[in-house]
């Protein structure tokens, strides 16, 4: 145990000599953490091929390569009226000429450094226009005899500004100095590969590689390196449900008269999607098992009222039940909904949001601890110290993606083993499903209430645009509201910004000022809300909206939303956008104008109006990504993986979820020498600091 926490790999890199607190913030930046281990976790991307030596004439744009050259004219950098010119050294060999391209550099210092008529190896990235081959600033010059002495393949890794390639090197290569073999965490049984590397091994081979083809997805070193990352984030996810699962949950058997009342109160029957889920939720509710369970479903698939059955079931046990939502306006929407259906019950529904008086704010968690109010509603507000109850017993979070583990915690925690009930519109891909929450128990709500009608999607140039508002003209009315979407982006926030309110501007002048409404990040939520609510519940017929509108707000009369640059968008975003009509049963449509189509937006925009349905965009999504940057990915939590890829290594990934799940049935507290082993692993990964990780390591 002792020799696991003296172990190298966990010093902080300052160790290394050369390197201060300024260079260890950089690679700290670079790596996500100051270890030693953090470094080596930092894989390279490719190679440069020093034997890869093209003739010139041979050379494609992009290429990297390392040729031999005369140097033959020096074309010093020189001001004209407009701008600076670059300086270019004129270099021949018998293949053909090429110039290397300096732009901000000493001219002088580049001639007497490059003689005419010497003789140089360099190495760079090509770049063709025309006739002309360049080399802009080469990532090396030097000469005949130096070049011997170079390292034929170099790794190249990403980097940011401080850190050059040949430090990063530098760098990996003394760690490896210091750096111990560990005992292995792997059991064959599960991870079945021939001549299985060392985890040492495997990332010296990963940043000494001898062609690209070592740092591919499915070659050995990297699936063994990749299965190591795989294990032990299936292995923290596990650990941390086994000890939240530990306690026995609490049972509400309830007496089935408040849900028998909420059947006779709802103006709709329930979907057989709907009565399946209710009634699993039920058997969890009844067993001793703690209940952690997501609930999917498409926006307007009708979670609220599943939720409304589980929440009751506590109240006729005289429990409490809270729900919790990520925004005041989805409160209200739920809290006004769920007074009213219940409104005929002997029971208590109180709203605790921010924007409430500080009387009302008293009055509310008064009677939380007393025990009067028997569902609690709320934002935020409610997993805040101050907040406590008489006799929790269930919890249920809308929207879940939007609130942090730790949030969500503290809510379960103002209870005695309270169950769990989280909801997501956005459906989550089934290899992510496993990534991100491990096995946690899932019902997924995929059928639509009956009536609704599929919503149809059309693709159409923004130049088109006149056409587009002509239509609008002709339907538009208090029982057709319009949504109008504009992107806005981190990166292009301003102009995005005046984008959406250009864009108000000209249609309230073509629709009325009246009747156009506008919404984005910027404003202030209040002023947003009520935005909304005018939308909703005024003449506003229109509204300009960034996608910074609530998906959960239920406005009926919506039938049309228009999306401009739906280029822009990841289908699950688009889909996302879709569900916010048609949630009545009109007749609703989804205009997507697109400006520039790519191979890839395209194909998004021919699957949004190929399907309906939120679990085949998503797993469409995942393909298109190809699990790569996943639109969502910091909201929905998932982890943050260095070396496996979602997509590639799926196939592992259940294998180590297959692993993870024996390990915690034999050895949930990993005393056993693979156990102890494991917590190796579990901190190279950086688990060990994880808050829920209650396992002392
Ligand atoms: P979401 O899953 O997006 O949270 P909601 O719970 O807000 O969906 O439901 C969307 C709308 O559909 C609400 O107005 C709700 O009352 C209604 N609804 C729910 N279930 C049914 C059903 N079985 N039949 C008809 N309407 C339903
Ligand atoms: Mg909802």
């Amino acid at each position: 145990m002792n020799q696991i926490i003296k172990s190298n790999y966990f010093s902080d890199i300052r160790i290394l000599s050369g390197i201060g607190n300024k260079t260890a913030e950089s690679y700290s930046k670079l790596c996500g953490g100051s270890r030693l281990i953090d470094i080596l976790l930092h894989l390279p991307h490719s190679i440069i091929d020093r034997q890869n030596m093209p003739s010139i004439s041979d050379m494609q744009d992009g290429q990297i390569v390392t040729c031999i050259v005369q140097i033959v004219g020096h074309d010093l950098s020189s001001r004209n009226m407009t701008r600076k010119n670059p300086t270019k050294i004129k270099c021949k060999n018998q293949s053909g000429n090429l110039d290397l391209v300096f732009f901000s550099n000493y001219p002088e210092y580049l001639k007497k450094t490059l003689p005419l008529n010497s003789t140089r190896v360099i190495s760079g990235k090509v770049e063709i226009f025309g006739d002309n081959i360049q080399i802009p600033h080469p990532h090396f010059v030097t000469t005949l005899d130096d070049f011997a002495e170079f390292p034929k393949i170099e790794p190249v890794y990403n980097l940011i500004s401080g850190i050059s390639n040949k430090q990063f090197c530098k760098t990996v290569k003394s760690v490896f100095n210091i750096a111990n073999e560990l005992p292995e965490w792997i059991d064959k049984n599960y991870f079945p590969i021939e001549s299985l590397p060392t985890f040492k091994d495997a990332l010296l081979k990963a940043h000494n590689p001898n062609s690209e083809y070592d740092l591919e997805s499915n070659n050995l070193i990297i699936k063994r390196l990749a299965y190591d990352e795989l294990l032990a984030s299936q292995l923290a996810l596990k650990l941390v449900r086994f000890h939240v699962n530990k306690p026995k949950g609490n049972t509400s058997k309830g007496n089935g008269k408040l849900t028998s009342a909420l059947k006779k109160a709802l103006p709709f029957s329930l979907t057989n999607g709907q009565e399946d889920i209710i009634k699993q939720i039920s058997n969890d509710q009844e067993s001793t098992k703690r209940m952690i369970r997501l609930l999917q479903g498409d926006v307007g698939s009708g979670k609220t009222v599943v939720a409304l059955f589980a929440m009751l079931k506590v109240v006729e046990e005289n429990k409490q039940a809270v729900l919790m939502a990520p925004t005041e306006i989805l409160s209200r929407q739920h809290f006004k909904w769920i007074q009213e259906i219940t409104a005929q019950m002997p029971i208590k529904v109180t709203l605790l949001i921010g924007g409430m008086t500080l009387k009302q704010k008293r009055l509310a968690l008064e009677d939380f601890a007393n025990g009067k109010t028997n569902i609690a509603i709320g934002t935020h507000a409610l997993f805040q110290e101050k907040v406590a109850f008489n006799n929790l017993a269930l919890a249920v979070i809308d929207e879940q993606h939007r609130f942090g583990v730790n949030q969500r915690n503290d809510l379960l925690n103002k209870g005695q083993n309270v169950d769990a009930l989280l909801m997501s519109a956005t459906p989550i891909p089934r290899t992510l499903m496993l990534a991100n929450y491990g096995d946690m128990d899932c019902s997924s709500l995929t059928e639509k209430p009956k009536g609704r009608k599929e919503i149809t999607t059309k693709a159409i140039s923004v130049n088109k645009i006149d056409n587009v508002i002509d239509a609008m003209k002709r339907v538009i009315n208090s029982e057709n509201k319009i949504y109008w979407i504009c992107p806005l982006v981190e990166e292009s926030q301003e102009l995005d910004l005046k984008a959406v309110i250009d864009r108000h501007e000209e249609l309230s002048k073509i629709f009325g000022n009246n009747k156009v409404g506008l919404a984005h990040g910027q404003m202030k939520a209040v002023d947003r809300d009520k935005a909304m609510l005018d939308f909703r519940d005024s003449e506003v017929n229109l509204l300009v909206a960034t996608t910074v509108i609530e998906v959960g707000v239920d406005v009926k009369d919506a039938t049309i939303i228009i999306i401009e640059h739906a280029e822009r968008f990841g289908l699950s975003q688009l889909h996302q956008l879709r569900g916010r009509v048609g949630r009545n049963n009109k007749q609703s449509s989804c205009i997507l104008l697109y400006k520039n189509l790519g191979k890839t937006s395209k194909k998004r925009l021919e699957i949004m109006r190929s399907s309906n349905n939120g679990f085949y965009l998503a797993e469409q999504d995942f393909k298109l990504r190809g699990g790569g940057e996943i639109l969502g990915t910091r909201q929905s939590g998932l982890p943050n993986l260095k070396i496996a890829n979602f997509y590639q290594h799926q196939q592992l990934l259940r294998l180590a979820s297959n692993d993870a799940k024996d390990i915690i049935e034999k050895d949930s507290l990993l005393k056993s020498k693979r156990g102890e082993n494991l917590k190796t692993l579990l901190k190279l990964f950086g688990y060990s600091e994880h808050k829920n990780l209650t396992i002392s390591l």
